[in-house]
């Protein structure tokens, strides 16, 4: 069994979710396919929701973008035989989601949790659009298996609830089964809540962890990790193979390629990991393990870099048990 997730662009436009089931259809073993939202929808639900809370009656056109995008995908990319139920089912979320930009408008309050509410829509409709897409999909909620609890401002997921949730849920596995990435909900309310932004990598990573998946596959809009960022160094070319602790310093500092604690699951289930462009899937990638050939073994990997951010190192004995010398210095 292997988890596939394809990011936001890989789901963005009607020839690259047409890859998407080329890739999907042709694996010879059942699958779990994690998808993001839409490419772009995350942000415009935010952006939509901010309009409302602002009192500003535009939301409606903003919302109204959203709403033909969904429409126009389900019509450019659902089997016939399966396009009105699909339809059916992504008009519900799509009024679901206009009534509750409403009510923001109407009480002028945008919190947290409503926040949370809005961007869950992403995923939820790209999922059940995609179900419509690949041959034999089976959809299935992360709500019910991926759970948080609150951390301050934050969700974290609990990691033992999760785990067995998953275990229950994916006793049998159908050839292909769809899941939404991101989404998850609060362990005690029940509430929708998410795995902070890019976290579909990470629901990918925690299925492949618990199931014991052969390998965890991230298809993105890249060829992989490079040796630079190739905006800034037009030679740089894709890192064929990492260590699990190289990619993650270099996710760690600013290499975008995945979300950073996506590799901890997998890395301690020993699973291996590669990345693989949706638009170029013949392409080698990059492939991460826990060991790499000696011969690939090179000092220096790849180089990523952070803009606009400054290191400063601060060393000296004179702080060694000298309590107030981080206040001071920050
Ligand atoms: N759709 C979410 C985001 O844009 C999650 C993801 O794509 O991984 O952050
Ligand atoms: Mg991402």
């Amino acid at each position: 069994m292997k988890v596939l997730k394809f990011g936001g662009t890989s789901v963005g436009s009607p020839e690259t979710i047409l890859n998407v089931k080329n890739i999907v259809e042709s694996q010879s073993e059942p699958v779990i396919v994690v998808v993001s939202a839409l490419d772009g929808v995350t942000d415009q639900l935010l952006r939509t929701a901010r309009t409302a809370a602002s009192e500003d009656s535009s939301y409606m056109e903003q919302y109204s973008v959203i709403v033909d995008r969904h429409r126009c995908m389900v019509d450019a990319v659902v089997m016939p035989d399966k396009k009105e139920a699909v339809a059916v089912k992504v008009n519900e979320l799509l009024d679901e989601l206009g009534n509750i930009l409403k009510g923001i408008y109407l009480i002028k309050d945008l919190s947290p949790k409503t926040t949370d509410a809005i961007v869950s829509y992403g995923e939820g409709m790209s999922s059940i659009l995609m179900t419509g897409v690949i041959e034999g999909a089976e959809w299935f909620d992360a709500r019910k298996f991926i759970k948080t609890t609150s951390y301050f401002t934050k969700h974290i997921v609990d990691m033992e609830l999760t785990r067995s949730l998953i275990r229950e849920t994916f006793k049998s596995l159908p050839k292909v089964a769809l899941v939404p990435g991101f989404i998850s909900s609060d362990k005690n309310t029940g509430e929708v809540t998410n795995l902070g932004r890019g976290g579909s990598d990470y629901t990918a990573a925690i299925l492949a962890a618990r199931l014991h998946a052969t390998q965890l596959e991230i298809w993105t809009d890249v060829d992989g990790f490079m040796t630079a960022d190739p905006r800034v160094i037009n030679n740089a070319y894709t890192i064929e193979s990492l260590t699990f602790v190289e990619a993650m310093e270099l996710s760690n500092f600013g290499a975008k390629v995945i979300y950073p604690p996506t590799i901890f699951p997998v890395f301690h289930a020993n699973i291996p990991i590669l990345i693989k462009n949706t638009m170029n899937p013949d392409g080698p990638g990059t492939y991460i393990t826990r060991e790499v050939e000696s011969d690939q073994r090179k000092a220096i990997k790849g180089i990523s870099s952070i803009n606009d951010t400054c290191l400063i190192t601060v060393m000296g004995l004179g702080m060694v048990g000298v309590t107030g010398v981080n206040y001071r210095i920050f």
